[in-house]
This record gives structure tokens, sequence and C-alpha cells, in this order.
């Protein structure tokens, strides 16, 4: 028996937000290979009888983490089983999704990609932040933020994004947030532009940290923002009100300012 590889974006962390298409795979699974970021409403929602692989807990040197999670989801599914590589949000949204895709394929792998709601859409619209709106800008942009946006040959064009209208969306921003509040700053984007950065979306315990962009970095410090958060820079910032909590705000859910 052939096995098949699914690449499951389990989206930001509720069950509620998980496709259908993406539980019906889960029940299926054999094996599933989860990072940290699904969050435990979906890893409790896993079938009892698939074998668990938590991925996050992989220690070390990051590219060998990623081939052996590469080498681990074809093994399985060279074994006849049907994998499920369950990665937060979307499979494609970073989290080298992308690089497993080719792993798998070339293995000469069946693979099918769920995709998920990537919580740098997710997070902000479930605080009532809509990245885009006519009064404001019609353009968007996700970044990482895992890089040191002052590094030479940096990937990302900060100079460019600074001046122009855009909202601007960062992941994985939390520990460089004062590096690219300044770079920003130096490229152009005006020092009051408001900034609010959401940790834990959609959870429990989530918090909402709003301010201008050249105070943000030190109010988060401040307050001991921890990452996984998104961080949304631009006008569209305004219309959050932590005094209307909007969509889904799970239990118990209160947003600080
Ligand atoms: N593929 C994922 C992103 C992987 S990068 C997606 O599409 O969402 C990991 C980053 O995602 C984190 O550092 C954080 O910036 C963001 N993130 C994911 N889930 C989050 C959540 N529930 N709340 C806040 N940030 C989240």
């Amino acid at each position: 028996m052939e096995g098949k590889v699914y690449l499951v974006g389990s989206g930001p962390g509720t069950l509620g937000l998980l496709s259908q298409r993406a539980a019906e795979v889960i029940a299926r699974a054999d094996v599933v290979l989860y990072d940290q970021l699904p969050g435990e409403e979906i890893l409790a929602s896993l079938p009892d009888a698939a074998e668990r692989i938590d991925c996050g807990k992989f220690g070390g040197d990051h590219t060998k983490e990623q081939g052996e999670i590469e080498r681990l989801i074809v093994e399985h599914a060279l074994a006849g089983r049907t994998v499920v590589r369950l990665k937060g949000g979307d499979p494609f949204m970073f989290g080298r999704g992308g690089e497993e895709l080719e792993a798998v394929r070339g293995a000469g792998v069946r693979v099918e990609v769920v995709p998920g709601i990537t919580s740098a859409l997710a997070v902000p619209a479930s605080v009532g932040i809509p990245l885009t709106h006519r009064r404001y800008t019609s353009q968007v942009t996700v970044v990482t933020g895992h890089e040191d946006p002052t590094k030479e040959g940096s990937a990302i064009n900060w100079a460019g994004l600074a001046p122009g209208p855009g909202t601007i969306v960062v992941l994985m921003g939390v520990r460089n947030l004062p590096l690219i509040a300044n770079t920003l700053i130096a490229h152009g984007r005006d020092p009051s532009t408001p900034v609010a950065v959401i940790e834990r979306g959609l959870r429990r315990d989530q918090r909402v940290t709003v301010g201008p962009l050249d105070r943000i970095a030190a109010l988060a410090a401040e307050r001991g923002v921890r990452p996984p958060a998104v961080i949304v820079i631009g006008g569209v910032v305004e219309l959050y009100d932590p005094a209307s909590p909007v969509l889904t705000p799970p239990e118990g859910t209160t947003n600080i300012l």
C-alpha cells in the first residue's frame, strides 16, 4: 500500500477555524507530525490511534532539524502510512512548508496540500483590525521579522516598504521589534504610525498592545510581550477598539490596553 502525505494548515489555533478538509484528513492519519503552533485544542483533537511526533522538540541546529523532519515525513509515507504534516496557520506562509513539499515530491510520494487560515490574516481580523480599508490603504505586505533588519543583504526590502502607504504585517517579529521599528522610521515611515502587537491570537490568554511606531518597542518591553505574536503596522490599527471585541473572542479573552 502506497502512503500519502497531507501538508495541512491548522489555522490560527482554534478548532472552529480548522477547515473541514483538514479535520477529515487528520481523522484518517496514521502519523501526525506537528510543530508548537497548532494549539492545545487542535492537538487534543488528534485521533487516539495516530502516532504523534512533536517536531517542535527537535533541538539544536535548524537545518538539521528541518532535514530530519523531511526525512521522517518521507519515511513514514514510504512505509505505506497516511502522514499528516500539521503546520500552524497556512502551510506555505513561512514555516518552511514549501521545502517539505519539495522533499515529498522529490521522493515521489503522493501529496495533497490543505491550506489553512494564516495567523497573518486571522489574528488581526479576530481583534477587529482590517488589514485593508478604503480610507487607509489598499495594500498589505506580510514579512518575517526573524531576520535582523539592519543586516547587510537582508531578504526584505525594508527601505522600499517603509515609505509606502501599505499595512505591514510582521510574523516572528517580537525579538527584533526595536530594530524593525527603528529601520522603518529611518526609511521614512511616520513615527506616529499606530502599531498593534497581538500575542497568542485567538487563545484564551490573547493580549493586544497598541502604540505609536516610535514607542511600541518600549511599550512591548514594559509589558513583557512574548512570541508568538502578530505585529500590524499601519493606519488601519486606528480601527482597533478594545471596548468592542469582535469575531469569536475565545472565552476569557481580555484585551488590555
Ligand atoms: N504558517 C504560519 C506562520 C508560521 S511563522 C501561519 O500561517 O500563521 C510563526 C509565527 O506566526 C509566529 O512567530 C507568530 O508571528 C505567528 N503566529 C502564529 N500563530 C499565532 C497566534 N495564534 N497568535 C499570534 N501569532 C501567531
